[in-house]
């Protein structure tokens, strides 16, 4: 059975959710790009598949705070472009702040974001993915997922809730040609990571690029960040047939990071 593989990958304007749309766009996935970012950029870069890879996918601007928006957001999707097989759920912020000091407006905003925005979508995505008996669920955690680093109480508490989360997707779907995978990136250059650059470089009085390599080596054994286009790789893998009994797992890409 042939089936569409149309990829919704929230956060795809920037960063690594933009590398994982590229990767599959360049092997022959539909995908559909979403972001906070204007129509005008989002159309840019849809306008720049086209030219590069022959496909020209549509933009949905919203802002994933709220379940309201994300139902809306499903709606359109499947009545404009299709129901998704594929959803990646990437988009995140970041904000670092000791416990005591956390402001609670952006404890919400955290969950709800990186968190919450992936139950939404997979709860709606999944009834079509069952219809058709294939699916791909991948949500983009993180190293803290499955380990902690100080300051970041909301991020850590939101990417150890998607592993959980995703383990409970993949139990409940496995026996439906659906997997439910989390890839778990170490430092990744990308804009996610510039206030904490910048503030490694103040604390540590170095430059940008050296707070780069400082930030490197207080993690991770392997010596460069890591590109986004190889998550966009890993993510094109787990589309694959050959992946089909990789469910449930959380998937390190850390450099090392996480065999301390
Ligand atoms: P980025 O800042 O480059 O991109 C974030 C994307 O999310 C953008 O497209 C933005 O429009 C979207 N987004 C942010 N808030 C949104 C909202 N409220 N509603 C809708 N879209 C929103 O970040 P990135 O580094 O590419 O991060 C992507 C994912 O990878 C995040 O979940 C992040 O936690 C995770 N991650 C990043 C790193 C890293 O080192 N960069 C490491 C591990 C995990």
């Amino acid at each position: 059975m042939s089936v569409r593989k149309l990829a919704l990958i929230t956060g795809s304007t920037s960063g690594i959710g933009l590398a994982i749309a590229e990767v599959f766009a360049r092997n022959g996935l539909e995908v559909i790009l979403h972001g906070l970012e204007s129509i005008q950029e989002g159309e840019a870069i849809a306008q720049r598949f086209d030219t590069e890879f022959g496909h020209r996918p549509h933009y949905f601007q919203t802002d994933i705070s709220q379940p309201e928006a994300i139902e809306r957001l499903m709606e359109r999707i499947n009545e404009e472009v299709g129901a998704p097989t594929v959803v990646v759920n990437n988009a995140g912020i970041q904000f670092t702040s000791p416990v005591q000091d956390f402001p609670p407006q952006t404890w919400d905003k955290i969950i709800a974001i990186n968190l919450s925005a992936a139950f939404h979508t997979s709860r709606l995505a999944l009834p079509a993915m069952i219809d058709q008996g294939w699916g791909r669920i991948i949500n983009i955690s993180s190293v803290h997922g499955l380990v902690a680093s100080v300051n970041k109480a909301a991020y850590c508490a939101a990417k150890h809730g998607l592993v959980g989360f995703t383990r409970v997707t993949a139990l409940e779907n496995a026996a439906k040609g659906i997997t439910a995978n989390c890839i778990c990136p170490g430092w990744t250059d990308t804009p996610l990571l510039v206030d904490q650059l910048k503030e490694f470089a103040e604390q540590n009085n170095t430059s940008f690029e050296e707070a780069k390599r400082g930030l490197i080596n207080a993690k991770a054994p392997y010596p460069e960040f890591v590109a986004p286009a190889e998550i966009g790789e890993l993510a094109l893998f787990l589309c694959s047939d050959a992946a089909k009994a990789i469910t449930g797992t959380a998937l390190p890409i850390d450099g090392g990071w996480t065999a301390h």
